[in-house]
């Protein structure tokens, strides 16, 4: 499968790597034609005030729309952000895909990053998985559509709506490979 990464800024080389270990292509995309070729699409963490601007320079906010409209699109921490359709505190208009709200850096500032293990539950199964949050966002409300498939105590980390997974930590930082091949194995 070809999964495509929205390479602009942030952690999108760990995802590629993810992705080649499992055996499947990373179309690393800074270009909207290059969704074409994309099976599925990963949005990366990274700082989504730059990640947006640079949407928005690019013109690859109406391809990126159209392609969540309809294929599976897994979003990771700024990329979760970009999903989300409440519009909350947000500081630019996001892409309006998956029915949350958040709010940013709900922890605190970067020396309040933190590991620690989230309860996801993957087809059915109860699994542990190492959570790294980074300057992470927390989810604040959800829509009736979307299912908590993660936590970490009370908070949930870890949604999908229909084509759209996403969580609020990085399982590209995980050495643990369960995440993606969910998402690339699961959720059509
Ligand atoms: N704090 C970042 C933001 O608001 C997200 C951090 C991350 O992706 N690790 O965009």
């Amino acid at each position: 499968m070809n999964i495509g990464i929205l390479a602009l800024q942030g952690d999108y080389a760990k995802h590629a790597r993810a992705v080649e270990e499992l055996g499947h292509s990373a179309l690393c995309l800074k270009k909207p034609i290059t969704l074409q070729k994309c099976d599925k699409l990963i949005i990366p963490g990274g700082e989504s005030t730059a990640i947006i601007r640079l949407i928005e320079k690019l013109e690859l906010r109406a391809a990126l729309q159209d392609f969540g409209a309809e294929l599976p699109v897994m979003g990771t921490c700024a990329g979760l952000i970009l999903l989300s359709k409440i519009p909350g505190k947000l500081p630019f208009s996001s892409l309006g895909l998956l029915d949350i709200e958040i709010e940013r850096n709900a922890y605190g500032r970067q020396i309040d990053s933190f590991i620690d293990t989230v309860q996801l539950e993957l087809n059915g199964q109860h699994i542990e998985f190492e959570g790294v949050f980074i300057r992470a966002p927390k989810i604040k409300k959800t829509g009736k559509n979307v299912l908590p498939l993660g936590r970490h105590g009370t908070d949930v980390v870890m949604v999908r709506e229909k084509n759209i997974l996403a969580c609020t930590f990085h399982p590209e930082l995980a050495d643990d490979l369960r995440v993606h091949d969910y998402f690339i194995s699961s959720v059509k």
